[in-house]
């Protein structure tokens, strides 16, 4: 029994002090990739994080699906999920909750810590307090849990403020922004008129329906909005939506999103339950009998408050120019996408995105506060502009550029230097070579490994792909959208394409060779040549000569254009590095088929051709004159993961028929290693939302499942069985020495061939 007499003193809660290598504030997808990656590389690290869960807007508090470059596939922007870390926790996710659940995908980002021995989780722990060692230091930062009426402080020669409003550069002086620039300041066109527009994203807060089977009433609470029916935007409403598609219900732009976040919720909650209401009882919507609210949000997610200034701070032309930069660490490729202020009650779109032609690359120099010396920034708060922190907010982009920090985090201390340090232009390279063998994919940028023994070698296979076409499967697919084939084709050469068409009477269809007049991006902006071809009703083979060539190496897209009354032949084979887009719309991100911005607000226009979920987008029936040699052994080498614009699939790929395809590595002399990284094909194509929407398959179908790793002797050093991963990272028990590798693969889908991007060996 414990038994405490009266004190006049005042009771202090019970304190516990932590000292560690890195604080990570904030466990978001930012906070928690940030904390991984330098735990992973052997930082102690604190993570501080305020709700019962991770996740932060990913969480099933809040119920968005993570989106990044991949724009829900609605983009020109191909072969550009994130990779690295949040790759893993992508694929994990695909393998255990292809449905989407988000109480799933919280348990997925749990595991993920609880495994890092070297993380301390502070679950239910908000920071209020920080102290500085001196003027531009932190010292510790202290947060309270209520849940065991604990108080934390937590101190580090390091800090990282992945706290969404940042609550750690706020305290600590840092300088920041909140609302949005004026055109001139970054010679912006897209920021948005103050008075009319308004400044700031606002909250948005969701719910979930569910059909009980038989009719259930509905009495709504007494603060509900009681004109439900005139919210500009309630003819969005679908009945079934759930969560993140009422991302439109949302309030705050015109309010101050830190301080009266308590009074945007109410708001917010007067909103939905106001919906559920006109719903239920308003006579519009009799097929909503059944429904219930299964739940309703009850923290707001936060979309925009505290912007900190780094070295540099992102802008629109680093964007729309894919700008690149030499302390590139991470990239974007969300539109740019700004909310009216007024929110729900706008009477503008309930968004306007536009976006860039590719990928943009985000300097370093964005993710640490030029006042601050020892305070990393991750997630939303990182330095860019309003209209740049449009694209740059969304998680997978926040998580990528977190990875950086974390590995940031563990060179400043293995070298004891602070995060400006590592911002030259020499010592950067060491960070973006540490990034790049966790599979970062920096764009653009080739950083040699001379480390990775795999230089030295050489590499032999048991076959390579060579496309000579695809063979023709059942399935054909009628022209209602343009649709072409993405071929890694040769600068200076002249192709012969044919495809076997059904025409449903006599008509005449255009096929069309285009490229992309930079080399920085998928969009198909140029024409190279195109031919009309008069077909008669039924089945007829059509072959398109090219003419002219294009003028340097690039991904091409050959594009048989829209026609209704024509039917084009499909394939049932996939292999890396090729895949078939449409110029189709995809409403969700303001994909109309092209975008033409006013010329004022300085983006491109242009045509987006962009790809089909499986088990739709199969690739066309086509056969070639001769071979596209682009999937040889040699880009095993290079250091790419991913297929890149400038017509590389970066792939080996085995041939189609080789089911016993092999890799050897070869040493003039004996070799010691201890380390094998393999990086397979993961699809980077394939957005994997983390949460409502469901995906085809729990495995990406292109990643090896079952390998085996032998020595020189014949030992087998390693086997594999049921890898969904796309970097299998195997250390050996102990260093081994040989003067050979040979990897086995098991091939298990019939119609795709065994491929790999890299092999690394330490
Ligand atoms: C309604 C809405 C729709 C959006 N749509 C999408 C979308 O579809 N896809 C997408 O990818 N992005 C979307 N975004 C953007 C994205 O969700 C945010 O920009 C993103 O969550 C930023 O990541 P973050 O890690 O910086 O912040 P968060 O995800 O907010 O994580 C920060 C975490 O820090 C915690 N924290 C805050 N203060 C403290 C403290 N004092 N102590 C400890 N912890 C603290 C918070 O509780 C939170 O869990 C949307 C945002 C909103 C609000």
């Amino acid at each position: 029994m414990i038994l405490e007499n009266y004190s006049s003193d005042k009771r202090a809660t019970k304190l516990v002090v932590l000292n560690s290598n890195l604080v990570v504030v904030g466990g978001g997808l930012s906070g928690v990739c940030a904390a991984i990656t330098a735990a992973r590389a052997g930082l102690k690290v604190v993570l501080i994080q305020d709700r019962p869960v991770l996740g932060g807007n990913a969480s099933s508090e809040v119920r968005l699906w993570s989106l990044g470059a991949t724009s829900h596939m609605g983009n020109n922007n191909r072969w550009s999920r994130e990779g690295g870390l949040i790759n893993e926790i992508l694929l994990e996710n695909l393998k255990r909750n292809k449905e989407g659940n988000p109480l799933i995908f919280d348990t997925v980002l749990l595991e993920k810590v609880y495994e890092e021995k070297n993380i301390t989780l502070l679950l239910n722990t908000a920071v209020y307090e920080v102290e500085k060692g001196d003027d531009k230091k932190i010292k510790s930062v202290t947060g309270f849990c209520s849940q065991n009426s604990t108080t934390y402080t937590a101190t580090a020669p390091l800090f990282c403020d992945a706290s969404g409003d940042g609550i750690v550069a706020f305290m600590s002086g840092a300088s920041f922004r909140m609302g949005a620039e004026s055109k001139e300041e970054f010679d912006e066109g897209f920021a948005p008129n103050l008075e009319d527009y308004g400044n700031l994203l606002g909250h948005s807060l969701y719910f979930y329906t569910k059909d009980l089977g038989r009719p259930v009433s509905y009495t709504a609470p007494s603060f509900a909005i009681k004109n439900a029916e005139e919210l500009p935007r309630i003819k969005n409403y679908q009945l079934g939506d759930h969560g993140c598609k009422l991302w439109w219900v949302e309030h705050g732009g015109r309010l101050d999103t830190i301080h009266q976040s308590e009074d945007i919720k109410f708001e917010l909650w007067k909103v939905v339950y106001g919906i559920w209401d006109y719903v239920k009882n308003s006579g519009k919507y009799p097929e909503a009998a059944n429904l219930t609210l299964e739940w309703v949000g009850t923290i707001p997610g936060k979309r925009e408050s505290r912007r900190f200034e780094g070295d540099y701070m992102l802008a629109q032309k680093d964007i729309v120019e894919q700008r690149d930069h030499y302390d590139a660490v991470a990239f974007g490729g969300w539109a740019m996408d700004l909310h009216p202020a007024d929110g729900i009650y706008s009477k503008h779109n309930s968004c306007t995105q536009w976006h860039g032609k590719g990928v943009y690359s985000i300097p370093y120099r964005c993710y640490y506060s030029k006042d601050l010396d020892n305070l990393f920034l991750a997630g939303r708060i990182i330095s860019a502009s309003h209209v740049a922190f449009g694209s740059s907010r969304v998680m997978l982009t926040c998580a990528h550029g977190a990875q950086a920090v974390g590995k940031a985090a563990s060179i400043c201390l293995e070298q004891n230097c602070l995060p400006r340090d590592l911002s030259t232009k020499e010592k950067i390279k060491e960070l973006q070579l540490a990034l790049n063998r966790d599979g970062q994919s920096i764009p653009r940028l080739e950083i040699p490994d001379n480390e990775d023994l795999v230089q030295q070698a050489v590499v032999g296979t048991s076959s390579t792909f060579q496309f000579k076409g695809f063979n023709p499967g059942n399935d054909w697919q009628t022209l209602t959208f343009g649709t072409a084939q993405l071929l890694p084709l040769k600068a200076d050469e002249y192709y012969s394409f044919e495809f076997e068409v059904e025409a449903e009477e006599g008509t005449s269809v255009e096929v069309q060779l285009k490229s992309s007049i930079a080399c920085t991006h998928f969009t198909p902006d140029h024409i190279i040549d195109s031919q009309i071809f008069q077909l008669k009703k039924g089945k007829q083979k059509l072959v398109f000569q090219t003419t002219k060539a294009q003028k340097t190496e690039h991904y091409a897209y050959c594009c048989i254009m829209k026609n209704e009354k024509v039917k084009v032949r499909l394939s049932d084979e996939r292999v890396t590095g090729l895949m078939t887009v449409q110029n189709k719309v995809n409403k969700a991100v303001s994909n109309y088929g092209r975008q033409d911005p006013p010329a004022e607000i300085a983006v491109d226009s242009f045509e987006f051709w962009t790809p089909e979920r499986r088990p739709a987008g199969k690739n066309l029936a086509l056969t070639l004159d001769r071979p596209i040699a682009a999937f040889g052994a040699d880009n095993l080498l290079n250091g790419q993961l991913r297929p890149e614009s400038h017509g590389k699939t970066n792939a080996w790929v085995a041939a189609m028929d080789d089911e016993t395809p092999e890799v050897k590595l070869k040493w003039e002399t004996p070799v010691d290693l201890k380390t094998i990284k393999l990086f397979f094909d993961c699809d980077f194509d394939h957005a994997l939302e983390t949460t409502l929407m469901g995906h085809p398959e729990e495995v990406i179908p292109f990643v090896v499942a079952d390998y085996r790793i032998k020595d020189g002797s014949g030992n087998i050093l390693k086997e594999v069985t049921g890898n969904y991963q796309a970097i299998n990272t195997i250390e050996l028990e102990k260093v081994t020495r040989t003067d050979s590798l040979t990897f086995e693969f098991a091939k298990k889908e019939e119609n795709i061939p065994v491929s790999l991007f890299k092999i690394s060996v330490y």
